[in-house]
């Protein structure tokens, strides 16, 4: 199954995670957009939602229902 996420349409302070609050098995991950923010102080200005643990997904649908930008989609 393919986990797609288009990161333009994805804005997660705006929808309050939603797709990380959905999910019950904990498959998603936000992490900030730009790589040089790791590691160093300071809130970083942009996260985006990864499947990080995408092997634990059984492709419930219930991100892809939260979303408000329909940003996530699935594909098997
Ligand atoms: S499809 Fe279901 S299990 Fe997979 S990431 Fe979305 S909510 Fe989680
Ligand atoms: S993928 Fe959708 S629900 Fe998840 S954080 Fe982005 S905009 Fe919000």
């Amino acid at each position: 199954m393919a986990f797609r996420i288009v990161v333009q349409d994805c804005d997660p302070p705006a929808c309050g995670y939603r797709c990380l609050q959905t999910c019950p098995l904990g498959v998603l991950l936000a992490v900030p957009r730009r790589r040089h923010n790791r590691g160093l102080p300071g809130k970083p200005d942009r996260y985006v939602i990864t499947a990080r643990f995408s092997r634990q997904c059984n492709a419930c649908g219930l991100c892809v229902e939260a979303c408000p930008e329909g940003a996530i989609s699935l594909q098997s």
